[in-house]
């Protein structure tokens, strides 16, 4: 497939999934079948998503179309595909959000939303957004994790479609593992091309969980939580819930969107807290119900569930991009993570891994 068709393919991959999330309620057995509150995992395939070229070619197609977008590679996978940085600054002097996405290479709909979300920065129609905050994007983080491209087998993943999608690297190395050390490329080149280059003051790490969560008897999609190592500094942390408070807000109050807070863990080797210590920057994890492809079941999520999986990241990167840029994000009320209840699992799901 040449470049144009590539590109031609995937925004109208993308496009279709968006609307179809934001179009009229879908007719009511495909709503309770797969939708939000679906309660199985459907059909699992890998064919309806973006792949790694599809998702280059998109991302040049868009740097020739819109002026006020960079696109910057950062550094190589294991396997040697350039990774990108998607660069939307206006004045350095502004505040900056850092979007990651898919450092879990089998957590792809977070990718998807982070494109829909970049050709609508292109429409024009969120000129004032860009005009006070400075946006960054790294999409798919794990490009080799995210195209079957690894060093192991992957024969019992559960996924169909022309790949399987994994978690690690091609070395079988979790990123989300490697943020003290940096060892491998893909991280180094997040650290050395990205936190160290830019005065980057949000970041949401975007993943995905399993399918079996649940709060308040409800399945959630999906969950958050800021910092929790004893070492991130309160200032930094309180930030941070108040980016988890903007999100929240928009999304927990759609139709379709629940979420409850993530249950994690305090090592710092995790991007939440590692790069909240080590540069002071204030983070959010955002996990999104359901796996691309994995081997258990209870983890992958079937493809109908796509369309507002992808819409409910769209409404996180634009809701917390409009709050930084129009100030009101420091009015945030963090008060109700107090009261926001841990999601907890149902039978056949183990805990979650960020
Ligand atoms: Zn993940």
């Amino acid at each position: 497939m040449n470049k144009t068709l590539a590109t031609l393919r995937t925004a109208a991959v993308s496009g279709a999934l968006v609307l179809a999330a934001l179009a009229a309620p879908a007719p009511l057995a495909q709503a309770v079948g797969e939708g939000p509150n679906y309660d199985g995992n459907g059909q699992i395939t890998t064919s309806k998503l973006a792949t790694y070229d599809e998702l280059v070619s998109f991302l040049k197609d868009q740097d020739t179309r819109q002026p006020a977008m960079d696109l910057e590679v950062i550094g190589k996978t294991v396997k040697g595909r350039d990774i990108h940085l998607v660069k939307y600054i206006s004045d350095p002097a502004k505040p900056t959000i850092l979007y990651l996405t898919q450092q879990h290479g089998n957590e792809q709909l977070t990718t998807e939303g982070a494109m829909a979300f970049v050709k609508h920065l292109g429409t024009g129609k969120s000129g004032d957004i860009l005009d006070g905050v400075n946006i960054l994007i790294v999409p798919m983080l794990n490009a080799d994790g995210a195209m079957g491209d690894v060093n192991f087998p992957l024969d019992d993943y559960l996924a169909k479609g022309d790949r399987h999608m994994t978690r690690y690297n091609a070395e079988e190395v979790d990123l989300n593992r490697d943020h003290v050390a940096k060892i491998q490329p893909e991280t180094q080149a997040l650290h050395t091309n990205v936190m160290r280059k830019y005065n980057i003051d949000y970041m949401i790490d975007l993943h995905h969980q399993g399918t079996r969560s649940e709060r308040d008897g409800k399945l959630v999609s999906g969950s958050i939580l800021y910092p929790t190592t004893p070492n991130a500094d309160p200032a930094v942390v309180e930030m941070s819930k108040q980016l988890g408070a903007v999100v929240f807000n928009n999304v927990d109050s759609t139709g379709w969107g629940h979420l409850g807070k993530y249950v994690g863990g305090s090592a710092e080797t995790i991007s939440r807290n590692g790069i909240a210590v080590e540069y002071g920057i204030a983070t959010l994890l955002f996990e999104m119900r359901g796996m691309s492809d994995h081997y258990l079941d209870g983890y992958a999520l079937g493809l109908r569930s796509n369309g507002y999986l992808i819409q409910q990241t769209v409404t996180t990167l634009t809701a917390t991009a409009a709050a930084i840029a129009d100030g009101s994000i420091a009015d945030a009320d963090t008060s109700f993570w107090d009261s926001l209840d841990t999601q907890t699992s149902r039978p056949g799901e183990e805990a979650d891994d960020e």
